[in-house]
């Protein structure tokens, strides 16, 4: 800090960086009034000395001095803590400037006096509780530097008037050399605060930006464990999410015994329409065909996902095998009639066939049965001609029962 700045009675170190509650500790400190009842105590002291030793107005007035700077400050901290708000705002600041410099006026008067025309007892005695006062008041009000330095100067000052009027040549430069190493103190002291203030706003910094980075770093992970589950051409989910979601819905289904289906979907000669239109239409056939799948099962508990390629597989919870049959021609209508206007070389409508297998109520399903049902199906399906559903009655691969016929159905009837 400036040596110039460090003069101003108004500065308060830290004042700009510190935080609120930093502050609010210091000015509670600065106006305790603790220290002042040391100080009168010490000088009352020296006034009982002075009257001793035969000066009894001097050590009465020095004494009266004092103790009326003491009950000043006894008020303005009974003050200062009656506030009505939180605040401690500049306000208080100028008060405790004020408070401050009334009191080193009143400790360099009663330390003058005490060094005037009373015994050497007296004079040794002032000089120590002085040197003492000033210490304690460098040690603890350097937050406000230039009040500090005032406050001891006035003291400082008085005395050495005192001291010089009683003859007493030494003690003005004793107390010259005094003052250069209390203000040494209190520079050293203020740069201490400030290095220290400063250290705590970086690592409080670091801190938020640690906070921050963390937040973002955790929103990064939660869109990737999602994209991770996500299909990227269709923004289906994908065959993890749909492996996942299989695992669970047929625990489910077993515990409750509520019936799942299970749709495997094939997009009809595929190879042929990339070779035709191009693998970019072939792309974007495959949006819409996902498109179509999903809105014909809005509202119903259910998952699509890319199986892979032009694969695209449906579990639905809870709706009867009926139902299931429905929800597929409907899905298999869909797609149908979608148009694929917006493709650079406006191909035919688009068809797909489906494979379908619903639980059996009653009989666990594994995984790998739903699968190879719905396959079976599927490839009746293929079979039979295409653009249809065909679902598998019966027990599901692996059963010990013989197995159903495969009804097909055929969605271009309905279409
Ligand atoms: P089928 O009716 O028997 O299913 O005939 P298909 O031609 O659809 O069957 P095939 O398995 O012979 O061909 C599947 C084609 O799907 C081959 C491949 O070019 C195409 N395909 C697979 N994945 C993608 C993709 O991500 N984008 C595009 N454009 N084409 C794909
Ligand atoms: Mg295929
Ligand atoms: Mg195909």
């Amino acid at each position: 800090m400036r040596f110039f700045a460090l003069w101003n009675p108004f500065v308060f170190v830290g004042y700009d960086i510190a935080s609120k509650q930093q502050i609010k500790e210091t000015v509670r400190e600065l106006y305790s009034s603790k220290p002042h009842l040391t100080a009168t105590i010490g000088f009352s002291f020296a006034g009982l000395s002075a009257a001793l030793s035969g000066a009894v107005w001097t050590g009465a007035v020095a004494t009266l001095i004092v103790l009326a700077c003491m009950m000043f400050r006894v008020w303005m901290e009974h003050h200062f803590r009656a506030r009505s708000s939180e605040d401690v705002g500049e306000k208080w600041v100028r008060l405790f400037v004020f408070g401050s410099l009334l009191s080193g006026f009143g400790w360099g008067l009663s330390g003058a006096l005490l060094l005037y025309g009373t015994s050497a007892e007296t004079q040794a005695i002032t000089m120590g509780i002085a040197c003492a006062i000033l210490q304690g008041a460098a040690g603890r009000a350097y937050m406000t530097p230039g009040t500090a330095l005032i406050n001891i100067s006035l003291v400082i000052g008085q005395m050495s008037i005192g001291a010089f009027a009683e003859g007493n040549y030494i003690y003005v430069p004793a107390f010259l050399l005094y003052f250069t190493f209390l203000a040494s103190f209190i520079q050293q002291m203020v740069d201490n605060r400030l290095r220290q203030l400063n250290a705590e706003q970086t690592a409080e910094r670091l801190f938020r930006e640690i906070t921050e980075k963390n937040e973002l770093l955790r929103i990064a992970n939660e869109r990737l464990a999602t994209k991770a589950y996500e299909d990227p051409l269709t923004g289906l989910a994908n065959r993890r999410k749909f492996d996942l979601a299989l695992a669970e819905s047929l625990a489910a289904s077993n515990d409750t015994g509520s019936t799942i289906s299970l749709m495997m979907i094939d997009v009809d000669h595929f190879k042929a329409f990339n070779d035709t239109y191009g693998h970019q239409s072939g792309d974007e056939c495959l949006q819409l065909i996902a498109r179509a799948i999903g809105s014909s099962l809005a509202g119903r508990d259910s998952l699509v996902a890319r199986y892979g390629g032009e694969e695209f597989v449906v579990i639905v919870r809870g709706e009867a095998p009926d139902m299931a049959i429905a929800i597929a021609e409907r899905i298999c209508l869909a797609v149908r009639l979608t148009s694929l206007d917006s493709l650079p070389s406006a191909p035919p409508r688009q068809t797909i066939s489906i494979g379908l297998v619903s639980s059996r109520a009653g009989t666990p399903e594994t995984r790998e049965a739903m699968l190879a049902a719905a396959d079976a199906a599927l490839y009746k399906a293929k079979k039979g001609g295409r653009n249809r559903v065909c679902v598998h009655r019966g027990p599901c691969p692996g059963q010990q029962q013989e197995q159903d016929t495969v009804v097909p159905f055929d969605a271009a009837k309905q279409a």
